[in-house]
C-alpha cells in the first residue's frame, strides 16, 4: 500500500484532513470526481472578479481557533453580508430587525416594533410549532411569513412551507436593533483572492487527483492505502441499496454586464413565489474589486434528481429514517465518512473545519 490515506472528495472537509494527517506525517492521496477543488466553495476568478461558481459563500464563526485557522492560510476581508429582500417591488433589509420593522410597520422605536411582533404571533400563543410554517409565525408574525419567507422558502425546497422542519428558519435572527449583518458570529469575512486559493494552500505539497470518481474504480483505489475518508453522497458509496435521499438542487445562471455596479449589493432575495429564483449575487461586492464590469448569478432552485449535483439534504423524518439506516452500514465498513454529503448535514464551513479537525486532531 503506497499510501496511508485516500481522501475521497477535495472539497472543505476533504482538504482539512489531508492538510492535517500530511502535517503529521501521513502520505496521503487525494481524489477529486470534478475538474477543480474546493468541492461547493469553487470560485474562479474572471478578470478580477472572484465567482462563486456553486453559490454565494460567506464564512463566519465565533469560534477564534477556527478563524484563527482559515487565516493562516489566507487572509480574509471583513466583509460582512446584509442582504436584501425585494418583495412586489418593495425592498427590506435582511436579516429581520429594526429597518425591517420599519419598512413594514413604520414603527420607529424597539418597544413599537416588539409590541407589533407580539401582535403578529398571538395566533401561535401557548402552541409548539412543528412545522416551518408554524416556527416563522412564532418567531416572527404573519406578515413577515408571508411577505419575506413563505414564497422565498417554498421556491428554494419545492414543498409546502408546512411540510418542512422547523430547524431550517431556526438559523435567522430577529434583531430589535438598527443593524443588517446576516450573522451574529464574532467573526466574518471572504478570502482575499478567493476560496479556491485557500483549498489550495491547504492541499499544498499533497498529490491531488482529479477527474477521477472513487465509485467506479473501487477495487484498485481502496488498495492504494491504508484507511480511506470519504466525502461523497453516503447512498451512492452504498448504492442506494436503502433508497435514494433526497436534496434539493440549484441551477445557476451567470450572466456579465458592461457596468461598474448592477445591483449596489452582494446579495439580494426575491422572496416572491411569482419570481422564479431565490437570490440574485454581484460577485464584486464580497471583495470591492474595482472593474468596469460585473458578473452576476441567479440562483434558480430545482428538483434533484440522480446525476444533478446534491446541493442541500432535505432533513425531513422521511430521509432521516432513510439516513439512519445507511449510518448503521457505515459503522460496519473501515471508512471514515464525514462532510456534509457522507453525513447528510445542513454544514457551514467553519462546522466542517471543526468536525475534521476534531476527526483528525486523535490520530498520531
Ligand atoms: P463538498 O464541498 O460537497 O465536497 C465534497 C467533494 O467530494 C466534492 O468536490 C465532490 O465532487 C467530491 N466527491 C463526491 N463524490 C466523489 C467520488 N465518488 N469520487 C471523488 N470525489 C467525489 N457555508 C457557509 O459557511 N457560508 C455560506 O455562505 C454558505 N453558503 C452556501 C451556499 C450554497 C448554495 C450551498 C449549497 C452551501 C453553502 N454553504 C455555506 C455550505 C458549504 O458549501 C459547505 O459547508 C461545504 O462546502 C461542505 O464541504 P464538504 O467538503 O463537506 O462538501
Ligand atoms: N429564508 C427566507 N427568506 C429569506 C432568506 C431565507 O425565508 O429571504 C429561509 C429559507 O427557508 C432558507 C432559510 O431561511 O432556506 C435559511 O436561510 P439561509 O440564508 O441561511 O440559507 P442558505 O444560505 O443556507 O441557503
Amino acid at each position: 500500500m503506497q499510501y496511508d490515506y485516500l481522501i475521497v472528495g477535495a472539497g472543505l472537509f476533504g482538504a482539512v484532513c489531508a492538510h492535517e494527517l500530511h502535517k503529521k506525517g501521513k502520505c496521503v492521496l487525494v481524489l477529486e470526481k470534478r475538474e477543480h477543488v474546493g468541492g461547493n466553495i469553487y470560485t474562479e476568478n474572471q478578470d478580477g472578479i472572484q465567482v462563486h461558481k456553486y453559490g454565494a459563500h460567506i464564512f463566519h464563526t465565533s469560534d477564534r481557533d477556527i478563524w484563527n485557522y482559515v487565516n493562516s492560510f489566507v487572509e480574509f476581508n471583513r466583509f460582512t453580508n446584509s442582504p436584501l429582500a425585494l418583495h412586489q417591488g418593495k425592498l427590506y433589509n435582511l436579516p429581520f430587525n429594526m429597518n425591517t420593522f420599519y419598512q413594514l410597520w413604520g414603527v420607529k422605536t424597539p418597544a413599537e416594533a416588539m409590541a407589533k411582533i407580539e401582535e403578529q404571533r398571538s395566533e401561535m400563543a401557548g402552541k409548539e410549532p412543528v412545522n416551518l410554517e408554524e416556527q416563522a409565525i412564532s418567531l416572527v408574525g404573519r406578515d413577515i411569513y408571508e411577505k419575506l419567507i413563505k414564497g422565498y422558502t417554498e421556491k428554494q425546497w419545492g414543498r409546502k412551507a408546512t411540510e418542512l422542519p422547523a430547524f431550517i428558519i431556526r438559523r435567522l435572527p430577529v434583531r430589535f436593533t438598527f443593524d443588517n449583518n446576516y450573522f451574529s458570529d464574532k467573526y466574518q469575512g471572504v478570502p482575499i483572492g478567493g476560496y479556491t486559493k485557500l483549498v489550495e494552500k491547504m492541499l499544498d505539497g499533497i498529490e491531488v487527483r482529479s477527474g477521477q470518481d472513487y465509485l467506479t474504480q473501487r477495487g484498485y483505489y481502496r488498495s492504494l492505502a491504508k484507511k480511506v475518508i470519504y466525502t461523497g453522497p453516503i447512498d451512492e458509496y452504498f448504492n442506494y441499496c436503502h433508497g435514494q435521499l433526497e436534496y434539493r438542487s440549484l441551477r445557476f445562471e451567470h450572466e456579465r454586464f458592461e457596468v461598474d455596479n448592477y445591483q449596489g449589493n452582494a446579495v439580494i432575495n426575491y422572496t416572491e413565489s411569482e419570481v422564479p429564483f431565490t437570490r440574485v449575487i454581484e460577485h464584486k461586492h464580497f471583495d470591492s474589486v474595482d472593474t468596469p464590469h460585473t458578473i452576476v448569478t441567479r440562483e434558480y432552485p430545482t428538483e434533484w434528481k440522480l446525476g444533478d449535483e446534491p446541493y442541500y439534504p432535505v432533513n425531513d423524518d422521511k430521509n432521516m429514517e432513510v439516513f439512519k439506516k445507511y449510518r448503521e452500514l457505515a459503522k460496519n465498513e473501515d471508512v471514515i465518512f464525514g462532510g456534509r454529503l457522507a453525513e447528510y448535514k445542513y454544514y457551514d464551513m467553519h462546522q466542517v473545519i471543526r468536525s475534521a479537525l476534531n476527526y483528525t486532531k486523535d490520530i498520531v
